[in-house]
């Protein structure tokens, strides 16, 4: 075999030199000729395809044109020359324009020689023209022969001004894959192949950015990203593997005292089943003597709170402490009022830490933590510096929107613990599959698939602002029965301070419409003090006003169950699940509830979308599915997560096909064979190492 080049460093490689390299690795974070090949075209032009001159019409697509050129001229001043060659098919003409390289494409054109052009149209005055158009004789690309189709790559200006545009891109993609060729060995067992019927790894490395035909390119990106979820699939099995076959967890062998104490005579109603379910896998879990990992999914109100506390409970049973981290400093608070009321009458010290918690009072919880004293403590990140030492942690609680990755949880983990605590993810809304595997695949998976009883799914419908005396009616009605209603307004960070005028001159709207003494209208958002929040949330939770005109701060724990309506403003500009979560603020209690979506006239299709999802379905699982197809996951998980997962052509909003294969390939395989050492598994093993090199060693387990 060919020496396999893919550890080469990019400067070495033909055509890209010093100067490239360093683009190449400030703009792209390409170091290596390996690199250069997984910088994969984002789409392909078939070359077999021409326009004429007269179908040019829009800016920004790519026309291939085939035709002769009638006039050459070139004009401006010496240092601001340009070439202009006019090209006609017979059905239009087009100036073709360069400002560089004038003396070598006066050289090239010639007359009575018909030519392929491919470029991207300038209109201007009227004129149309294509600047630095690619130009070949026609003989000379048919007898060149480069394939059908020619790869397109994402560049941008510092890479373009070093001539790394995509064409410049595809002329070292061109060199790297004529000098892999017969290189790189195959990375998965011929009978994995053959069943999954993939092509081999090196011609679809090569297909993928020149392919020959439509369908070779099809089958290379299959098995391309077959191999990317594959890998994935294997280093998270294999994380799991190593972590229960090595990883002691405390065994939590008593549910004793508090667990029962709270049980029989706190818990302000029965559990659901599910409920029930999911803390008998927390408690084996527990008990089994190796670390618990569990992610714990369930919709908006289903009712996860009161499972983190119990499993808390478990804990402190077993003489250790627990802590519960959330994503924000509200949700936190809200945490601590929540466990409080719970937990009332009962002997369990429950403290709070933030990022604004005083320095005297941090250092008094601390201190309680130390010396063990203090046995829930609930907070943000803030949880995670250094001063925040446990006597015996044994129990931790993250109820996250999807924010940490792999990495950071394993970090977590291994906080300074002879034996690790156990561990229980909690998601905020419902992830699909495709990224529950993906972002948590290490992690056992618990469901909450069913919402306290009594719930009744909420009405939702859309409505255009022209329909808001209507509404006003409907609302005036249902105040009349005695329910309460939120209004809620957007608020994005980046224009605060514009949308809360917004929320001001829609709270002064609401005033003159639903005039007093009649109606009592409060008003609550993220920039008031504490107290003043706190004072309006009690005003409506006692019934003292009727509409609470807020932001999304109560997107988040807020629970009344007497608000039976969410109008949500503006609603086009809210993503789905928070669309979903503020829904899910009503509909806890026994009357019919309604969440009314207010837009102006004109939508964009994805905001249709939508809309269109929450009028159709209360599912969670169904609406995150939607989601994930309209944002993409990057969006979802947070860019830094999908920078790990190294995924480049597969997507998990639209390959979760490949990605069931792919996994159960994985799992076959370390089920075989766990620590890659089989004779025929040596090249995925090396594919394996080169890719996760940095990642946990093997040679521990067995
Ligand atoms: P989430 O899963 O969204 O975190 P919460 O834990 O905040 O949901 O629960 C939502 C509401 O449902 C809370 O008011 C909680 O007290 C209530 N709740 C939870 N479990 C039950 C149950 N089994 N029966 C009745 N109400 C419940
Ligand atoms: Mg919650």
């Amino acid at each position: 075999m060919k020496e396999d080049i893919r550890g080469k460093k990019i400067e070495y490689l033909k055509g890209v030199g010093p100067l490239r390299a360093e683009v190449l690795k400030k703009e792209l974070g390409i170091f290596t000729c390996g690199d250069l090949l997984k910088y994969y075209p984002f789409r392909y032009v078939d070359r077999t395809k021409f326009n004429k001159v007269s179908e040019v019409k829009e800016e920004g697509n790519y026309y291939q044109l085939k035709g002769t050129i009638v006039r050459i001229t070139t004009m401006g001043e010496r240092g601001k020359k340009r070439f202009v060659a006019m090209f006609s098919d017979g059905s239009g003409t087009l100036e073709l324009v360069w400002f560089q390289g004038i003396k070598w494409i006066a050289e090239k054109i010639r007359s009575n020689t018909e030519y392929i052009v491919f470029g991207k149209p300038n209109f201007f005055a009227g004129k149309m023209s294509m600047v630095h158009p690619e130009l070949n004789e026609t003989s000379e690309v048919e007898q060149n022969a480069p394939g059908v189709f020619q790869p397109v790559y994402h560049s941008g200006e510092k890479l373009s001004m070093k001539g790394l545009d995509s064409k410049g891109i595809m002329r070292l993609t061109r060199v790297l894959v004529k000098s892999i060729e017969g290189s790189i060995p195959e990375s998965l067992p011929d009978d994995m192949r053959n069943r999954f019927n993939l092509k081999g790894f090196e011609s679809s490395l090569m297909n993928v950015h020149f392919p020959t035909d439509e369908a070779s390119l099809q089958k290379a990106i299959f098995r391309l990203k077959f191999d990317e979820f594959f890998f994935g699939q294997l280093r998270l099995r294999r994380l799991k593997m190593i972590r229960e076959a090595k990883q002691k967890g405390f065994p939590f062998l008593t549910v004793g005292e508090q667990f029962n104490d709270f049980y029989k005579n706190h818990l302000p109603f029965p559990l659901t089943g599910a409920q029930k379910k999911v803390l008998k896998e927390i408690r084996v879990d527990m008990g089994s003597g190796k670390q618990m990992n569990r992610l714990l999914q369930g919709d908006v109100g289903s009712g996860k709170t009161v499972v983190a506390l119990m499993s808390m409970l478990i804990g402190i049973d077993n003489g250790f402490q627990a802590c519960m981290m959330a994503p924000t400093e509200i949700l936190a608070n809200q945490h601590l009022e929540t466990l409080k009321e719970l937990l009332s009458g009962m002997k369990i010290n429950v403290g709070l830490i933030t990022g604004s918690t005083k320095a005297s009072q941090r250092k008094k919880i601390t201190e309680s933590l130390g010396d063990g004293t203090m046995h829930i403590i609930l907070g943000t990140h803030a949880l995670l510096e250094d001063d925040v030492q446990f006597m015996k942690l044994g129990v931790v609680v993250i109820d996250e929107q999807h924010k940490f990755g792999v990495e950071q949880r394993s970090r977590l983990w291994n906080r300074n613990e002879t034996s690790p605590p156990h561990i229980l993810v909690m998601t905020a809304t419902p992830i699909p599959r495709t990224l529950a595997m993906t972002f948590y695949g290490d992690l056992e998976v618990s469901v909450i698939d069913e919402l306290p009883p009594g719930r009744k799914p909420v009405s939702t419908v859309h409505r255009f602002e022209s329909q808001r005396l209507k509404i006003w009616g409907f609302l005036k009605e249902q105040i009349k029965e005695g329910r309460q209603i939120y209004i809620v307004y957007p608020l994005i960070e980046e224009s605060q301070k514009l949308d809360l005028n917004n929320l001001y001159a829609g709270y002064e709207a609401v005033c003159r419409d639903f005039p007093a003494p009649e109606f009592r209208i409060g008003i609550v958002h993220g920039q008031m003090k504490p107290a003043d929040k706190d004072f309006e949330m009690r005003r409506f939770l006692k019934k003292e006003t009727q509409i609470l005109v807020a932001t999304t701060v109560i997107e988040v724990g807020v629970n009344i169950a007497n608000a039976s309506v969410m109008v949500i403003e503006n609603a086009e500009r809210f993503g789905l699940s928070q669309l979903h979560q503020l829904r899910g603020r009503v509909g806890r209690g026994a009357d019919k509830s309604y969440c009314i979506l207010i837009t102006s006239g004109k939508l964009s299709q994805e905001a249709k979308v939508r809309l269109d999802t929450m009028c159709r379905t209360n599912d969670g699982f169904e609406i995150a599915e939607t989601d994930l197809k309209l944002r993409g996951p990057g969006d979802i998980m947070g860019t830094q997560q999908s920078g790990e997962t190294g995924l480049r052509l597969a997507d998990l909003a639209h390959d979760e096909q490949i990605l069931l294969l792919a996994r159960d390939a994985a799992k076959e395989i370390l089920e075989k064979d766990m620590t890659l050492e089989k004779p025929e598994h040596k090249a995925l093993r090396e594919h394996y190492i080169t890719l996760f090199k940095d990642k946990p060693d093997w040679g521990r387990v067995s």
